[in-house]
């Protein structure tokens, strides 16, 4: 055997399970088929929920603290919101990556960059064979799929692709000189006019990153432009944009299997998406942390496979994705009085700034309006996906 435990993409997800299963005493490969530091479609926030995972501070590559909002409803008012305290980092993935694999790296993980991994099978005595593109073969006792959204590894071993996606598309506008006032420490959302998503301008160092996301089956084929309306309203001229990288996000089914023997797939080759967020970091860091004390007691011949792992993510990360997912369809099909709440009320903007901060739960959220709110949630969701004219969701697949 090459090593105990190959992991496939550092991305947070990959490098983070990747160092976890290190610390724990297990030698593990980590392989990337980019050659790092590698930059990925993603606006770069880091919810503080998604940082306190981390046994490091992320200071070294966060760019800018954020600590309120200004909120538009189409194209109508801007209303600044604020917190008292932080509630995301800003940093550019491109830094976080590296910097995660750095630490990864430090805790005696093997890292190897530029590797393609093009087949992953299970051999007959239960360990994994996985080849990359270049004929490196590489063995282990354990193969976890960090590999994003079109996870080889989700393929290769059977499990259940994402339900739908959300896609995305983002640009900076680059202000060498030091980014205007007004977005230091604020992020611009603009919700209403892009469905199932929202267009945002998020602050970095040096530029501004301007995105837009939504349902992939209602933007897919119109991203482009509304990247340059986002633009266009926000005072940019949408020929500055440069560095332009789009991308889905895959939202898994809640309670698809994620772990069979010994292998598992983490972040966003799981779905572990955030749907009315879109955070996917937190889904990526999190199913890896939960994973790596699994996998201990597995090479320890503990147990007898990696199921601990789906039950654990089934009981402490679904049910709030579930949560977020009917919350999701709820405000998509009536923005205006939710998004002129958030601009008003204490009520609503108070609990979405202890949201991201990790202080509270959607599930909590929820049950704080009530029991008749919570019981109302799901059936009003799928009110909500008949009113905005999509396809009901696929039934479950069974087996793995
Ligand atoms: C436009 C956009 C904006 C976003 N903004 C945010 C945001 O601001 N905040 C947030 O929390 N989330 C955001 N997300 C979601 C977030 O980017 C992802 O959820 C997150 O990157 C998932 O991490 P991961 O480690 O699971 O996968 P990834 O970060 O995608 O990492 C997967 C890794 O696997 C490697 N890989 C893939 N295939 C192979 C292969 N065959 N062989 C070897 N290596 C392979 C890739 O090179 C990559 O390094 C955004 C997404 C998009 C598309």
């Amino acid at each position: 055997m090459d090593t105990d435990v190959i992991v496939i993409g550092a991305g947070p997800a990959g490098s983070t399970a990747a160092r976890e299963i290190t610390n724990r005493g297990a030698s593990v490969l980590l392989l990337d088929r980019a050659k790092f530091p590698r930059d990925k479609p993603c606006g770069g926030g880091v919810t503080i929920r998604t940082a306190e995972l981390l046994p490091f501070s992320l200071d070294p590559v966060i760019e800018d603290t954020i600590l309120g909002a200004h909120l538009r409803l189409r194209d109508g008012k801007n209303i600044t919101r604020r917190h008292h305290r932080p509630i995301t980092y800003m940093t550019q993935r491109s830094r976080l990556d590296h910097f995660l694999v750095e630490h990864a790296q430090q805790a005696g993980v093997e890292f190897r960059d530029g590797q393609p991994i093009k087949l992953v099978r299970r051999l007959p005595d239960r360990t994994f064979e996985v080849q990359a593109r270049n004929g490196d073969v590489h063995r282990a006792r354990v193969v976890i799929g960090a590999d994003g959204a079109n996870s080889i590894v989700r393929k290769n071993l059977g499990y259940e692709d994402p339900i739908e996606s959300a896609v995305a598309l983002e640009g900076n506008i680059a202000y060498p000189n030091g980014i205007p006032d007004h977005y230091k420490g604020q992020v611009a959302l603009q919700f209403g006019s892009i469905p199932g998503g929202y267009g945002w301008v998020f602050p970095k160092g040096d530029h501004v990153n301007v995105g837009v996301g939504g349902w992939k089956d209602a933007v897919g084929t119109s991203l482009r432009d509304r990247l340059n309306d986002t633009c266009r309203l926000y005072g940019f001229d949408p020929a500055d944009l440069t560095n332009l990288r789009g991308h889905h996000l895959p939202l898994g089914r809640p309670g698809a299997l994620v772990a069979g023997g010994g292998s598992a797939v983490i972040g966003d080759a799981a779905g572990f998406v955030d749907p009315l967020s879109g955070e996917g970091i937190h889904g990526a860091i999190s199913s890896a942390i939960h994973l790596a004390p699994v996998v201990e007691d597995y090479l320890a011949d503990r147990v007898p496979n990696l199921a601990g792992y789906h039950h654990t993510v089934t009981r402490e990360l679904v049910p709030n994705l579930e949560t977020s997912r009917a919350l999701m369809e709820i405000f998509h099909a009536w923005p205006d009085p939710f998004v002129w709440l958030l601009q008003h009320s204490d009520r609503f903007w108070n609990p979405a700034g202890e949201l991201v901060r990790g202080e509270i739960s959607y599930t909590r959220i929820v049950n704080r309006f009530g029991p008749l709110v919570a019981a109302a949630l799901k059936p009003t969701a799928k009110l909500a996906r008949l009113r905005t004219g999509r396809a009901s969701l696929p039934r479950p697949r069974t087996g793995h």
